[in-house]
């Protein structure tokens, strides 16, 4: 029997990569964020990928992230630790020249005290009420961190994929007040403010989602393909029930099959009675409960027996399968990636 498999097109995420950075222009740099191991989908692959693409700049969430990014990539790549400097941080930024982006008043401190010589960025607040420095710690602290010339100065948008609501216009406001005349390398957008426009820009646009095949960046090329394999099959009467509770009854003579991968694979349970998935180009009803490690079909309409059938492919992407369950693509990615057999492809160029 084949494993449950989450082949990934490195082809595609170059490819997204390649049309972010053309939309972002030639005046501005595209970074790539890999963190929580590339939202699933491997952090050494597509960083590789990328780089020889010409990406010279990553983002991950944490030291440990970077130091491990660092092992795969070799040294010369730009590496920044969205947490920051937190305690005990201190030598695998040393060591492994990974550059924090210091939040806080608390982290600005400690960087100074323990790696003074060890670059780093800054982020501000400008709205979100997550990380960065307040106006007030910036202006205080800004006379001496500018002496020590950050490698970045960011913000980050909490309202990039929606429109209606005048944030990102207040955030850009209070971002280009806070940062204009610095001369510091600027970033503020995301996959989202670097398609929502040219003057949320900057220096540096910092895309993840995008990358990888997810709304908002609604021209990407898919990514994933999530395909499971067939366990056993068999015929089920009418008024017959399948699956735990019994929430679903033939109303035909039906030929059911089960599949090797359920909640505990990161297949949400919201999706019993409520998915499709697709044998080729053919989709099959999911039908009664998912359980923790199966999942069961309504293969009736197929000809024959599949090996396997797909939960994701280009019929059914991350979004698709995230909207059914009132999650978004991010969720579905991330909750999947590290429990399959991963199989990347990719055309080396
Ligand atoms: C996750 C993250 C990104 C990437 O966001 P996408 O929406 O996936 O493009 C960029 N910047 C920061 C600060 C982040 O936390």
């Amino acid at each position: 029997m084949a494993s449950s498999t989450l082949h990934i097109d490195l082809d595609a995420i170059a490819s997204n990569w390649k049309a972010l950075d053309a939309k972002s222009g030639p005046a501005t740099q595209t970074a790539a964020v890999v963190k929580a191991d590339s939202y699933g989908l491997g952090a050494d692959r597509v960083a590789r990928t990328l780089l020889r693409q010409g990406a010279k700049t990553f983002f991950v969430a944490l030291a440990e992230e970077g130091a491990k990014l660092r092992q795969a990539i070799g040294d010369g790549p730009e590496i920044f630790i969205l947490s920051g400097h937190m305690a005990g941080d201190r030598d695998m930024l040393d060591d492994l020249d990974l550059t924090p982006v210091l939040n806080s008043a608390e982290q600005v401190k400690r960087h100074m005290e323990v790696s003074p010589a060890t670059p780093f960025g800054v982020q501000l607040d400008t709205g979100m009420n997550r990380l960065g420095l307040e106006d007030a710690d910036w202006r205080a602290l800004a006379p001496m961190l500018l002496e020590k010339s950050p490698k970045l100065v960011m913000s980050h948008l909490s309202c990039s994929d929606e429109v209606h609501m005048g944030m990102n216009e207040r955030q850009l406001a209070e971002f280009t007040r806070m940062t204009d005349g610095t001369g510091l390398r600027r970033s503020l957008s995301a996959t989202g403010g670097l398609i929502y426009g040219k003057e949320y820009h900057f220096d540096l646009v910092r895309p993840g989602i995008g990358l990888y095949g997810g709304m908002p960046f609604a021209e990407a090329r898919p990514v994933v393909t999530l395909s499971l394999p067939v366990i056993q099959t068999r015929m089920v009467e009418v008024g017959e029930t399948v699956g735990y509770g019994n929430t679903w009854e033939a109303k035909r003579r039906s030929h059911v099959a089960t599949i090797s991968a359920g909640y505990a694979d990161g297949i949400s349970r919201r999706l019993s009675n409520n998915a499709q998935l697709w044998a080729g180009d053919t989709p099959c009803p999911l039908i009664g409960r998912v359980s923790m490690d199966l999942i069961t079909v309504d293969i009736t309409d197929l000809d024959g027996t599949p090996e396997e059938l797909d939960l994701l492919n280009t019929h059914q992407g991350v979004d698709a399968v995230a909207d059914l369950i009132g999650t978004i693509g991010y969720e579905v990615l991330t909750s999947l990636g590290a429990r399959y057999e991963r199989r990347y492809s990719e055309t080396l160029a």
